[in-house]
């Protein structure tokens, strides 16, 4: 009931700290945690927090991500992240897990939904077929909670993603770890170590719907640039000859 009050008020961050708070009150850490992870900048943040408190395990499944190549490279930062933060033993030992690469499943999940903008009801399919797979898979590993990195990003829906993990939760009968890691600067955090870890940062979410999306964004962006230095030497120009007349 608690859960679900926090959950209606959206203080998905107090109801972790609240969490943490009890865990280590009562000598509790050390459970163990199936965390979905999206990419390796995300994850950095998600993991220097959050390996004070859990054993665990990220599991990497993203089959919304076009095309192969950059789905490997995105996943090589992911374990390369990985074996950096174990080498710095300032928690308990991370693992990983990658999921299977079946970008069929999402073409076929996101039909009809193709020209959805960012952020819609396509996101929203998405999110929930990377997240049934991470709580089926925490329920049958044995896992205390299962959660997912995607939540730090500005550009997803905290409170979608929170309502769809509770409802998971619910199917699976596995603890849900509700989260906002956007919040206590989670978001800039993640941009320091991905500058300190030297990680790719890929521009754009992920599917090729988004991927479009951003090219299609970046040419309106240099249209508009151009109109305005066209409009801007047009300026200086006309300012030039005004002087000079
Ligand atoms: S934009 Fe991102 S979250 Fe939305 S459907 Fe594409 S990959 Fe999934």
């Amino acid at each position: 009931m608690e859960n679900l009050k926090s959950l209606n008020a959206g203080n998905f961050q107090k109801e972790l700290d609240k969490l943490l708070d009890g865990m280590v009150k009562n000598q509790e850490t050390g459970k163990r945690l199936f965390l979905h992870s999206c990419c390796a900048p995300c994850s950095s943040y998600v993991l220097e927090y959050l390996r004070a408190y859990f054993r665990i395990t990220v599991f990497y499944y993203n089959p919304n991500i076009s095309f192969e190549a950059e789905y490997q490279k995105r996943v090589a930062e992911q374990k390369r992240l990985i074996a950096a933060c174990n080498a710095q033993e300032t928690g308990y030992p991370i693992n990983i897990t990658e999921g299977d690469y079946e970008p069929q499943r999402f073409f076929d999940m996101a039909k009809g939904l193709e020209d959805c903008p960012e952020g819609g009801e396509r996101c929203f399919l998405c999110y929930e077929l990377r997240l049934r797979r991470t709580a089926k898979l925490a329920k049958e590993g044995g896992y205390d909670f299962f959660c997912t990195t995607l939540t730090i990003s500005p550009l997803k829906n905290a409170k979608k993603l929170n309502e769809i993990g509770e409802r998971l939760a619910n199917d699976y009968q596995v603890p849900w770890l509700a989260s906002d890691f956007k919040k206590k600067n989670g978001y800039k955090r993640s941009i320091e170590l991905s500058a300190e870890y030297h990680l790719y940062r890929q521009d754009y979410c992920g599917c090729v719907f988004s991927k479009k999306e951003r090219e299609q964004n970046q040419a309106l962006k240099n249209d508009t640039s151009v109109i305005k230095t066209t409009y801007e030497k047009t300026a200086v120009r006309k300012d030039r000859t005004e002087k000079t007349e």
